[in-house]
């Protein structure tokens, strides 16, 4: 069967979602989770992860843009949700009209939602102990007090928070460091009048592996995909399921002999007689071009395993804009076979990880860079989505 019109898919599993946020629920008590659900779910889809997580108990939502947040107040979503920066002034009318939770750190951003603002607005302060990001510098707080104190009748603070650098490294001492920083900002506005009612400052990295920085609640993007942060937390990802599939079907076939090259620039060189599958998936779907050649000292070697029959075969040659190479040896494959890219095939399983590791990244970049291009099923939905 084809979706979308391929033979490709991204298959998305609302229940391990569910899953994910109740661990991190309980990892996380007495502190709240709310879900990440930027960036289109971390490619998952934004719509479908948000009401999963709010079935599974998670009590708000947190995004980057306003159109994130406008995308999922129009498919009915109404719980709180924050966004995670300032943004443009052309926003304010959409983010104050679709109840968004504005995040500020500049004076700028607090007039502007005052002189728009027709009602009462609840903000969450950013404060910056160390990312040098966005949020208010330590140094500044003091004049962004003076300026909401001014402004007060329109903004109320409801939240104060940070963003820590190096929560995947639970030994690293910017953990300790910036939610010091963070402990002396909040007492700071407490003695000038500002009342801290909610703090948040752990990320999943933080929310697994952190207790001192859980605080009111954790804001959880990439565990409640089922995805690791990084390496240094893995050993706390052993209840997180994998949220999402992503799958093939062979489109030819073909028998090769020894001394045969394959795709563009020809890197990579059969040593013996074999079969190649062809499967209808490129960098254009987000599967990166290097994906199918390691270079290891100089000399390029096959790349990245997909699932097929059971068993991991290479991606041969670089990966193309619309389909790669498969060397599956002499394993009886035909055209119409199944490929796993990401996902389980009989035993066997590759991880989101697993890319992120070869191309020396994070699981985050694997799936927010699965394109718009795959057709993405819901599984329990009988259409794609
Ligand atoms: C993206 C983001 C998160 C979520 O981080 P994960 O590592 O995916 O859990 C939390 N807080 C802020 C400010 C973010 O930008």
């Amino acid at each position: 069967m084809t979706r979308g019109g391929r033979w490709a898919r991204v298959d998305v599993d609302p229940t391990a979602i569910e899953h994910n946020v109740g661990v991190l629920r309980r990892r996380s008590e007495p502190a709240g989770v709310w879900a990440v659900v930027k960036a289109d779910g971390y490619g998952h889809g934004a719509v479908v992860a948000a009401q999963a997580a709010l079935r599974a108990g998670a009590a708000g939502l947190c995004v980057a843009l306003v159109a994130e947040g406008v995308e999922l107040r129009e498919a009915g979503v109404d719980a709180p949700i924050l966004l995670l920066s300032e943004q443009p002034v052309d926003q304010v009318d959409a983010m104050l009209h679709y109840r968004m939770t504005p995040t500020v750190y500049t004076s700028g951003s607090v007039n502007a939602l005052a002189d728009r603002a027709d009602a009462p607005v609840a903000v969450h302060v950013n404060v910056d102990t160390g990312m040098q990001r966005v949020g208010v510098q330590p140094g500044d707080v003091a004049a962004l007090v003076e300026v909401l104190h001014a402004r007060a009748d329109v903004v109320s603070v409801a939240g104060v928070y940070t963003h820590l650098a190096c929560a995947d490294e639970p030994d690293h001492p910017a953990n300790d460091e910036q939610l010091g920083a963070f402990d002396r900002v909040l007492a700071e506005l407490v003695a000038a009048g500002v009342p801290v009612g909610i703090q948040h400052a752990a990320n999943s990295a933080a929310a697994l592996a952190n207790p001192g920085a859980r605080r009111s609640f954790v804001r959880a993007g990439i565990a409640i995909y089922g995805i690791s942060p990084g390496p240094g937390v893995d050993h706390l990802c052993d209840e997180l399921r994998p949220a999402l599939d992503l799958a093939a079907r062979v489109s030819l076939v073909k028998r090769v002999a020894a001394g045969t090259h394959v795709s563009y620039g020809w890197r990579h060189r059969f040593d013996r007689d074999t079969t190649v599958a062809t499967v209808p998936v490129g960098y254009a779907d987000g599967v990166p071009r290097r994906l199918g050649t390691v270079s290891d000292g100089g000399v390029v070697r096959a790349g990245a395993d997909v699932l097929i029959g059971g068993r991991r075969c290479p991606i041969v040659g670089v990966v193309t804009m619309d389909q790669f190479m498969v060397d599956v040896g002499d394993l009886p494959v035909a055209a119409g076979d199944d490929v796993v890219l990401i996902g389980e095939q009989g035993d066997q399983r590759i991880r989101a990880e697993d890319w992120a590791e070869r191309l020396g990244t994070i699981g985050y970049e694997v799936v927010c860079g699965l394109s718009a291009r795959l057709p993405r099923m819901v599984l329990g939905d009988s259409e794609p989505s």
